[in-house]
């Protein structure tokens, strides 16, 4: 049962959570969108004014009587920063209180290495990026690191990573070079982070939902009543690892016939120095070899997204580098998982990502704007 400091913040919650889904509304508008009596939403509007999250605009348009005094939520009044690092790339984007990316860097060829340099260099960028979108630097609410590394939520710490030559605290050593807090997140948890973000706010939540990040490496989130499930080790929808070929080709993690081996960006982007982009290109071309390549790619993608079906019953996101490039090919796609499915002669349960090329960086800075409005 709700108490009333439980109850006010709820109702605080749904007003700006209302009002933040439009550009400006009226008093009565919220009233009629909320549900909430006119005396509770004023005082709740008043509440986000004296906070600065809300301000009072000009008049609405007249519908006869007087004129309604509009409000709107100041969407830059927070930011947050993410930063998505592999061993080879980095990206860094910004976004505000409405999630809308306010300035996003170029992936650009980075080497990450473990020392004073790499991590100032980092810092800089940041500082750089934060600059450049000319938003308050007070109003900076944290800065999201991904990488794909295993993450301990709790302690902030990675606790296992093989493909990036990170260490446990490599949050604590950047947030020592810069004026802002940093948490770290795993790369496919950030991205179906992101992915639920947009989903919340565009379509209405989805209950169940397995995010698939096809990128260097694969790997995945679980989407449960818009909320990531981690699991007890951070481990997780760790798909990945999962095992499709008994004795298969070997797997970064040691094992043999892992996803990874199979699915991952680099088994198409190793024939085009990689560069994903030449692949795709090549391939809507007619190359012979690459329509072959791709063709086998989709067979275990088919496989490994089936299984996924088969533990999960829900809607399944296909994410990542190769997802960036899946709208072309999700009917065949479809139909290949169709032909798996003991159940279904459809596979319309696949949806292609809405995030193209920056999810994980924007869905680790999207972490600090949920828990800010959360806890309003
Ligand atoms: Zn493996």
């Amino acid at each position: 049962m709700a108490n009333g400091i439980e109850m006010r913040k709820f109702n605080r919650n749904l007003v700006y959570r209302v009002l933040l889904s439009q550009d400006e509304m009226s008093k009565q508008e919220i009233a009629r969108a909320t549900g909430l009596s006119l005396p509770t939403v004023t005082q709740n509007l008043q509440e986000l004014v004296e906070k600065g999250l809300v301000e009072e605009t000009g008049s609405l348009e007249s519908t006869g009587g007087r004129r309604a005094a509009g409000f709107r939520c100041i969407r830059n009044a927070r930011s947050s920063v993410g930063i998505d690092i592999t061993q080879h790339h980095i990206r860094i984007a910004v976004v505000n209180l409405a999630g809308e990316v306010l300035c996003e860097s170029e992936r650009e060829r980075f080497q990450f290495r473990d020392d004073d340099e790499c991590y100032t260099s980092i810092a800089d960028k940041v500082k750089a990026i934060v600059e450049e979108t000319a938003v308050d630097t007070e109003g900076i609410l944290g800065v999201g690191l991904s990488v794909p590394s295993i993450v301990d939520r709790s302690h902030n710490r990675l606790t296992y990573s093989r493909i990036i030559d990170a260490p446990a605290d490599v949050a604590r050593k950047l947030e020592k070079r810069l004026p802002f807090h940093v948490e770290v997140y795993n790369d496919a948890k950030a991205a179906g982070y992101a992915e639920l973000y947009e989903t919340d706010t565009q379509d209405g939540h989805e209950e169940l939902c397995f995010y698939l990040m096809l990128s260097n490496s694969v790997g995945g989130a679980i989407i449960n009543n818009s909320e990531i499930y981690l699991g007890y080790n951070g481990r997780s929808a760790e798909i990945g690892h999962v095992r499709i070929v008994p004795d298969g080709k070997e797997c970064y993690c040691g094992q043999k016939g892992c996803v990874n081996a199979y699915c991952s960006a680099k088994i198409l982007s190793q024939e085009t120095d990689g560069e994903l982009e030449v692949f795709f290109n090549e391939l809507e071309k007619g190359n012979e070899k690459y329509r072959q390549l791709f063709r086998e790619y989709l067979r275990y993608l088919a496989i490994t997204i089936i299984n996924i079906r088969m533990i999960c019953d829900g809607l399944i996101i296909v994410g990542g580098y190769v997802g960036a490039y899946m709208k072309d090919y999700m009917e065949d796609l479809k139909r290949m998982c169709a032909e798996l499915d003991p159940y279904s002669n459809s596979a319309d349960y696949l949806k292609p990502c809405s995030f193209t090329h920056d999810a994980s960086a924007v869905g680790a800075a999207l972490y600090f704007v949920g828990d800010f409005i959360n806890n309003l």
